[in-house]
């Protein structure tokens, strides 16, 4: 029996990852969930699966959520508050595996915790690697950590990486990667009628189904950007030699180039039960509950190339990717403050990438080498981005 700890329970790839652990439940023990405003959705999840802990960050509806659970089935899981109790849940002595689904930098300090005590870290929170990718792959060096992506394409790639490969080396051999995206729900859309785009248009992705907030990013295609951000850490490759395809049907969700003319891909039914499967049980595998994929009803794959015209975002991850230092902590600092924004209804489409380029060409890069600098880079994007938004 594994014990797990799923910090951002409530979210999209929190509930795929209890759908997964359901199916396979003779192999694990929840110990640890956490939510942030969500109390009835980690409520009922606290009833099924009954976990000794459970978070709620804010102390006020960590009151009201404490009350609800001493009357329920769960009176036996104890309620933590407060922005460290995410630290505490990831370095428990009874977890083995912490599941990092928070979304945004809301979800850094926790996988690193994760990381630094050595436990399994299953990350999703891609953010994390955006922002500190270097002292995150420090941490899980220094502690012997494990670090599998749940991220579907960088899932895909860890699959098709040789044996023995560890995330954070570079796997000999490799020319490039190549990043499939979906080109998300805007793909042959125009440039111009971006501007008047609704959130629900944005949100509304054709191949999956995901937190709002990835959503819009998978719209802008910042997610992607952020993604080759990740990639390069996790892969330890230069922008020069990650690619990004534009595949709508995302059978394919990443592929490894190889020196010798072989590129190796993994192809899967767009549904993540399956990388969540594949990282619970590495290195063995088990049931996702998704089904075989069908070559005959999937007998079309097309690919095209990303229009860095269309979607500025893009380019602007690979711009701070090789600006290096604190460039993609700013770029993230910026695009989360953007897309709220953009999710409030305050600020149209096209201004995502126009406040995130303006914050970007007006911030300072230092090296990134201490959270404290990170974070401060994070905190100053967020106010100069802030600063703009009142602007438009
Ligand atoms: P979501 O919005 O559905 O869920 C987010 C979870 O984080 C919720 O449980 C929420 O309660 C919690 N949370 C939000 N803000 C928090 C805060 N300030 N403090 C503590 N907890 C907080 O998001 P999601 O779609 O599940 O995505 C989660 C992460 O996984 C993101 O980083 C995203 O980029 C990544 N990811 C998601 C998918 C997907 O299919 N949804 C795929 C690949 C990667
Ligand atoms: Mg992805």
């Amino acid at each position: 029996m594994k014990g797990v700890c799923i910090l951002g329970a409530t979210g999209s790839v929190g509930v795929n990852t209890l759908d997964v652990i359901r199916l396979n439940i003779e192999s694990y023990s929840v110990v640890a969930l956490s939510a942030n405003k969500n109390i009835d959705r980690l409520l009922e999840q606290c009833i099924e699966f009954k976990p000794c802990y459970a978070s709620i960050p804010d102390a006020t509806l960590a009151e009201e959520f404490r009350k609800k659970v001493e009357c329920s089935d769960a009176s036996a899981t104890k309620v933590l508050s407060g922005i460290d109790s995410l630290e505490i849940l990831s370095s428990l002595d009874s977890v083995d595996i912490v599941v990092a689904a928070i979304v945004g930098a809301a979800g850094l300090l926790s996988s690193l915790a994760a990381a630094k005590v050595g436990k399994t870290l299953l990350l999703a929170n891609k953010e994390s690697l955006v922002i500190s990718g270097n002292l995150l792959l420090e941490a899980v060096n220094d502690s012997g950590a494990t670090l599998l992506p749940l991220d579907s394409e960088h899932n895909a790639l860890f699959q098709c990486m040789p044996q023995g490969y560890r995330v954070g080396q570079t796997a000999k051999g490799i020319r490039k990667i190549i990043l499939t995206a979906s080109g998300g729900p805007f793909l042959n859309t125009p440039y111009e009628e971006l501007a008047n785009v609704t959130v629900e248009q944005a949100c509304n992705h054709p191949k999956w189904s995901m937190g709002r907030k990835i959503s819009v990013d998978s719209a802008t295609m910042m997610n992607k950007g952020l993604e080759a951000i990740e990639a390069s850490y996790l892969f330890n490759l230069p922008a020069s030699s990650i690619d990004v395809l534009v595949h709508p049907q995302s059978i394919i969700h990443s592929m490894v180039d190889y020196v010798d003319g072989s590129i190796l891909a993994q192809l899967g039914n767009p549904d993540m039960r399956t990388p969540i499967a594949h990282a619970l049980a590495w290195p063995q595998r088990h049931d996702s509950g998704v089904c075989a994929l069908d070559f005959i009803v999937n007998n079309k794959l097309s690919f095209q190339p990303p229009s860095y015209e269309t979607f500025p975002c893009l380019g602007l991850a690979f711009r701070a990717l090789e600006e290096k230092g604190t460039a993609p902590a700013i770029l993230n600092a910026a695009n989360e403050i953007a897309v709220n924004a953009f999710l409030a209804r305050r600020i149209g489409f096209l201004d995502i990438p126009k406040l995130i380029e303006k914050t970007m060409s007006a911030s300072t890069i230092v090296a990134a080498d201490s959270i404290d600098t990170v974070l401060m880079a994070d905190a100053e994007s967020r106010e100069l981005t802030t600063h703009l938004l009142a602007e438009i």
